[in-house]
């Protein structure tokens, strides 16, 4: 198992103490600082100035009531969430997600891998990552515009195209970003474009943004094969979840000649052996927002199309050449890891946020699988909401097929960067030690620079 190096030992064990009760947050943490051991040997002037506890401290919390009238007249409150990270590399930066799940430590944690992965893409943004426990499932169209209204009648003051910049993630698409910039307008009587990102193409949105951390994770997935003389042309793949990384994902993966053959949602996962029909399951997911079961219910059981329910077995057990976990959080287990790779796997490029447990990243490493961690994989998202940015900063517009290329270099650039910093640091062919120091030296220079801030 990975140590933590003695000199970051204690650093760890105080942001333990400090955000008691936070294990999503302790595991991103331990996961980053398993990694720094190797530069701190090599650079210990990184250990001054408490330069390492400033990064896992975040810069601001902010932690706000949300109240709202569901359509029944009842008067409903949830929590909102931004936690602000770094402003080192630029604004705040990060998704906003709206699942019942939500509390401080989960925003927490997304906030610090979100640091890292928005410095791997090169581009001038800062790490930051909000939220709330609010659940969008089963709310009507007017439920949740107003609690939309309202989350957005306290965050607005903390947001700003040169403070922060939030976008979707989960239970967050271009309906809740629509209502939420709608209200910002509204409130601060400025047409500030780039306050918000992942808005829809008819008001500042860029093309290619929504199918782009999909995308993105199938190209840096790519990259990773590539490196072993392969690619996705005929592969077996699998991958979790149906919302709009896991869609995307499967769009890319076909065009590229992979054959998806398994997805999923919280009520269970599909197979179809002949290869999911991805316009069906757009219909059922983004147009019907049905369960996962409609499918097989629309497409019919029978010639190795099937359902299988939440509980009865898990989606790691189909056999794949390449899996791409793509719902949430430690969904895919050291028991999972060891199944698929008994199953012949050889590549796993995480879409979704550390959905591979501490267990599972180890298994797959120790056995050769090549392992692509989200904030390299996934960091297509967030980089081309960068890039939507710059055209709202510039009043200009760009072609699909413009933007997906900006993207397709930047993912190629991330895979690179990652590959030779875990090279340099004596750790060939290990993304996750490559992603933590590339992104790690990224944020610390200037930090450096900054001064005691
Ligand atoms: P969506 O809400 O569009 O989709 C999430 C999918 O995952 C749904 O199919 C959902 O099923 C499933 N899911 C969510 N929570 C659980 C759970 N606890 N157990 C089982 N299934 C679950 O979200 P996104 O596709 O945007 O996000 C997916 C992941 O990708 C997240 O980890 C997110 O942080 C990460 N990510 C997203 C980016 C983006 O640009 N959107 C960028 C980078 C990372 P159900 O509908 O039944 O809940």
């Amino acid at each position: 198992m990975p140590q933590i190096d003695d000199k970051l030992a204690p650093i760890y064990e105080e942001v333990v103490r400090r955000n008691a009760g936070e294990p999503e947050f302790h595991q991103a943490v331990r996961e980053v600082l398993e990694s720094l051991g190797r530069v701190v040997a090599k650079r210990p002037d990184y250990l001054e100035d408490a330069l390492i506890e400033r990064i896992c401290e975040p810069e601001r919390q902010i932690i706000f009531r949300v109240p709202w009238t569901d359509d029944k007249g009842r008067v409903q409150i949830n929590r909102g969430f931004r936690v602000q990270f770094s402003s080192a590399m630029g604004p705040y930066k990060g998704g906003l997600r709206f699942h019942p799940s939500v509390n401080v430590g989960i925003i927490k944690f997304l906030g610090f891998e979100q640091i890292f992965k928005n410095a791997l893409t090169g581009l001038p943004i800062g790490g930051g990552k909000g939220g709330s426990d609010f659940d969008p499932k089963g709310r009507s169209d007017g439920e949740v515009m107003r609690f939309c209204q309202s989350f957005m009648t306290e965050l607005y003051r903390h947001l700003g195209e040169y403070t922060d910049v939030p976008a979707g993630d989960i239970g967050v698409g271009a309906r809740e970003i629509g209502y939420m910039f709608g209200q910002y307008k509204r409130l601060t009587n400025r047409y500030e474009a780039g306050v918000l990102t992942g808005k829809g193409l008819f008001y500042g949105g860029s093309l290619a943004r929504k199918e782009a951390t999909g995308y993105g994770n199938t190209y840096f997935t790519q990259a990773m094969l590539r490196t072993g003389g392969t690619d996705f042309d005929g592969k077996r793949v699998v991958v979790s979840g149906s919302g709009n990384v896991a869609i995307y994902t499967i769009e890319k993966v076909q065009e590229f000649g992979g054959k998806v053959i398994a997805c999923s949602d919280s009520s269970g996962y599909i197979v179809d052996e002949a290869g999911i029909d991805l316009e069906l399951l757009k219909e059922i997911k983004e147009v019907r927002r049905a369960r996962i079961s409609q499918y097989i219910r629309v497409k019919g059981e029978g010639n190795g199309a099937y359902f299988v329910k939440s509980g009865e077995g898990s989606i790691w057990d189909v056999a794949c050449d390449v899996a791409m976990p793509s719902a949430t959080q430690n969904e895919l287990t050291g028991k999972d890891a060891t199944r698929l790779i008994r199953n012949g796997v050889i590549a796993v490029g995480e879409g979704a946020n550390m959905p591979c447990t501490p267990e599972a990243i180890r298994t797959f490493q120790q056995a050769g699988v090549k392992f692509g961690p989200g904030k390299a994989a996934n960091a297509g998202g967030v980089a081309t909401s960068a890039l939507e940015m710059q055209q709202n900063a510039s009043r200009d517009r760009w072609t699909f097929e413009q933007t997906e290329s900006r993207l397709a270099t930047i993912m190629r650039d991330i895979h690179d960067s990652c590959y030779t910093t875990a090279e340099e640091f004596g750790a060939p062919g290990d993304y996750v030690i490559g992603a933590n120091i590339a992104g790690f030296i990224r944020v610390a220079e200037p930090m450096r620079a900054f001064g005691v801030i």
